[in-house]
């Protein structure tokens, strides 16, 4: 829950301060409450909590816990929401939103450049349980506007796109959806909650990966859904709760300390990230470089507007395809190959082989996930030793 006080803080004092509760020993730093669960004085009394549990009040760590409440009112305070429900992991975020408020015969829209797993719920999931998505090129509003009629439920979209960094128009998807009377749900890991304030550009459900930039140093796995309170508890509470997808306490304690640093991290992995998508532009072996932050993205605009930022992320086309990206990764010397992102060493993903592996190719045709396409999440290191390792394995893909 957003406390009162904090909300009206900065958003650096949000990350480092909001929702820490501290137990009758004064600690500094959060507690981990590492429980299952939690002794009753008497009977009445786990009567009285079994029938309302207070706002600070626990029954059982997959209902809610201390440690995880306070991550739950960090985020939503930072987020500008009224609260937030933490998860095992993105995709218990991603699916238990959804989930939690669909029923067979709803009709979604989604936008069609998804992350895979989040493409598996609303393709596969959803429609054997009688939900119908329809999908759209989510940077064509036309597209849009023609898929969201009257009693659509739900707008789903990835606000950036992954792996191509395609911008959403949040803002005018979310005033098609609400003409409609539909939730708009967003995946907003790309555009993380430092840049973006999805909220203020209308989205009613914003949904993290906690296991990126929040921890952004790939120790775990975590997520949250933000919304109203009306959403978060009345809705969403209840499905998770009974079908299991909870945060553990100690992820929790480890996301909190993430929160803590985020602003600066991110904040310098995208300045990186913005000199070496620079660096890198007219390189002879690449056909793009795909980053919101450089003017000729189709994007730029849009993105300097929402968030101000091109992000952390920037994607690399070879020339050479397959070979040569696979050459290019073998060479790299300090960038590490991977699939996490918003870490903070810096990871090259080769998305057509391993996270899009499964989508067929004319698909991956499609969402531009070339054979030559690299995925780069910038980290935190010297953004010089970056730029010469990438430059040091282009030189050596040999085209
Ligand atoms: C990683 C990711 C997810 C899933 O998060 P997990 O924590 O791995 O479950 C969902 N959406 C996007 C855009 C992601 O990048």
């Amino acid at each position: 829950m957003t406390q009162p006080k904090a909300a009206g803080w900065k958003p650096r004092t949000q990350a480092v301060h909001a929702g820490a509760r501290r137990s009758q020993y004064g600690e500094m730093a959060e507690a981990i409450y590492l429980t299952q669960g939690f002794a009753y004085p008497t009977a009445e009394a786990a009567e009285d909590r079994f029938l309302k549990a207070g706002d600070d009040e626990f029954v059982y760590a997959r209902y809610g816990n201390p440690t995880v409440a306070a991550f739950e009112d960090r985020i939503a305070t930072l987020e500008g929401t009224e609260d937030a429900f933490a998860t095992a992991s993105g995709m218990a975020a991603v699916s238990g939103a959804l989930t939690a408020m669909l029923r067979a015969g709803d009709h979604v829209v989604s936008s069609r450049a998804l992350f895979g797993s989040c493409l598996y719920v609303l393709e596969e999931v959803l429609a054997r349980f009688g939900v119908e998505v329809t999908f759209v090129d989510g940077t064509d509003l036309d597209q849009w506007r023609a898929a969201i009629r009257p009693g659509t439920k739900a707008v789903f979209l990835e606000s950036v796109s992954n792996p191509t960094l395609e911008v959403i128009d949040l803002e005018a998807v979310a005033d098609l959806a609400h003409t409609a009377g539909a939730l708009v749900i967003v995946d907003n890991v790309f555009a993380t909650p430092v840049f973006s304030r999805a909220v203020s550009l209308g989205a009613d459900v914003v949904v993290y990966s906690a296991t990126k930039h929040i921890d952004g140093q790939g120790r775990c796995l975590g997520g949250v859904i933000c919304g109203t309170r009306d959403f978060i508890r009345g809705t969403v509470e209840p499905y998770m709760k009974h079908t299991g997808g909870a945060m553990s306490p100690f992820n929790a304690w480890v996301l909190l300390n993430g929160l803590t640093t985020m602003d600066l991290r991110v904040r310098a992995q995208a300045a990186t990230a913005q000199r070496l998508a620079e660096g890198l532009a007219r390189h002879p072996a690449l056909t793009r470089v795909l980053y919101p932050g450089l003017a000729d993205h189709p994007q730029h605009d849009l993105a300097m507007a929402q968030y101000g930022s091109g992000g952390t992320v920037v994607a690399l086309d070879l020339r050479g395809g397959k070979e040569a990206a696979f050459r290019f990764m073998n060479a790299l010397e300090i960038v590490l190959i991977s699939n996490n992102l918003g870490d903070a060493r810096t990871i090259a993903t080769h998305p057509a082989t391993t996270t899009h592996q499964r989508l067929p190719d004319a698909q991956k045709a499609h969402l531009g996930i070339t054979p030559g396409l690299i995925r780069l999440s910038v980290g935190l290191e010297d953004g010089d030793d970056l730029l010469s390792d990438l430059s040091a394995a282009l030189e050596r893909c040999g085209g």
